[in-house]
C-alpha cells in the first residue's frame, strides 16, 4: 500500500521570501507525518503530529502564529476527519490553547459531537489534559494574508484522514467569526477514496460546500481537475480566490490555488 502526505501554509498573498521559509517548515513537518506512516502508523496521527508541528512553528496562521480577531483576541479553528469511518472532531473560536488540532482530535474520539466551541472548547480541552497558554500577538501577518495550515495523509492500511488548523482570516474579523476550516464538508472533508481541504476566505467555501464536492468530483475525474473545478466554481458562485490540496487512495495527489500564492508539499513514501 502506497503511503503518502500533503499539507499547505495557506492560500494568501505571500512574497517569495515568504514562501520559501514556509516551505522549509513544511517540509519538516512531511517528514513528521511520513516517518508516522513509515512506521505503520495512521493517517490521522501523521495529519495531527504534522499540524502540531506547524502549530508550534509561529509562522502560520495557526497555534502559536495565529492573527488576532478585532478585539485583539486570538480564537482559533481546528478540524479533523478520519475517511476509513466519516468520524470528524473540530473546535471553532478556541481560547489561549496551544494545539487546536489535537483538541479537535480529541472531540472527535471522546465525544460523539463533531464540533464545540468557545470558552467550551477549551474547558473540554483543560479536563482532557491540555495546558492553557496565552500566545502572543504576531506582527508576522501584516506583511500577508492569513496562511491556515491543511494536511492530508494515506497510511498503510489504505486510510484518508485530513485536518486543518487556523487563527482564522486576518483583518475586520468581528469576535466570533468561524471560518470553513473546522466545518466538515466545507473546510475539510475525506472518505474511503479521496480527502480535500481547502484554503482562503472560509466563507466561500462554506457556501459551496467545496470540501464534499471536491472529493466526489474527484471519483468522476483526475484530481488536477477536481481541484481546477473547485476553485472555478468558488470563483464563480462567490468572486473569492483560494487554494485546495487532495489526496487520494492510490497516493494521487493535486494542489491548486487562485490566490497570488500558496505553498505546499507533497511526499511519498
Ligand atoms: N479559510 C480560513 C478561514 O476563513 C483562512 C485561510 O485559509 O487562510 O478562516
Amino acid at each position: 500500500m502506497a503511503i503518502a502526505i500533503i499539507l499547505h501554509g495557506g492560500a494568501g498573498d505571500w512574497n517569495t521570501y515568504d514562501t520559501g521559509k514556509a516551505k522549509d517548515i513544511l517540509e519538516k513537518a512531511a517528514y513528521i507525518g511520513l516517518k508516522i506512516l513509515k512506521n505503520n502508523g495512521s493517517s490521522l496521527d501523521a495529519v495531527e503530529k504534522s499540524i502540531n508541528h506547524l502549530e508550534n512553528s509561529g509562522y502560520f496562521d495557526a497555534g502559536l502564529g495565529s492573527v488576532t480577531q478585532n478585539d485583539g483576541k486570538i480564537r482559533m479553528d481546528a478540524g479533523i476527519m478520519d475517511g476509513s469511518n466519516l468520524k470528524c472532531g473540530a473546535v471553532a473560536a478556541i481560547e489561549d490553547i496551544k494545539n487546536p488540532i489535537s483538541v479537535a482530535r480529541k472531540v472527535m474520539e471522546k465525544t460523539s459531537h463533531c464540533l464545540i466551541v468557545s470558552k467550551f472548547a477549551a474547558e473540554f480541552a483543560v479536563k482532557n489534559g491540555f495546558k492553557t497558554i496565552k500566545i502572543k500577538p504576531k506582527q508576522l501577518f501584516k506583511k500577508h494574508s492569513s496562511d491556515t495550515v491543511g494536511a492530508i495523509a494515506l497510511d498503510k492500511k489504505g486510510n484518508i484522514a485530513v485536518g486543518n488548523s487556523t487563527g482564522g482570516v486576518y483583518g475586520k474579523m468581528i469576535p466570533g467569526r468561524v471560518g470553513d476550516s473546522p466545518i466538515a464538508g466545507a473546510g475539510y472533508y475525506a472518505d474511503a477514496y479521496a480527502g480535500a481541504a481547502t484554503t482562503g476566505i472560509g466563507e466561500s467555501f462554506i457556501r459551496t460546500v467545496m470540501s464534499k464536492q471536491a472529493v466526489d468530483m474527484a471519483k468522476e475525474k483526475p484530481l488536477k481537475d477536481a481541484v481546477r473545478t473547485a476553485l472555478k466554481i468558488v470563483r464563480q458562485k462567490t468572486g473569492c480566490n483560494g487554494g485546495i490540496i487532495m489526496l487520494d487512495k492510490n497516493g494521487d495527489y493535486a494542489a491548486h490555488h487562485t490566490t497570488k500564492a500558496m505553498p505546499w508539499v507533497y511526499k511519498k513514501g
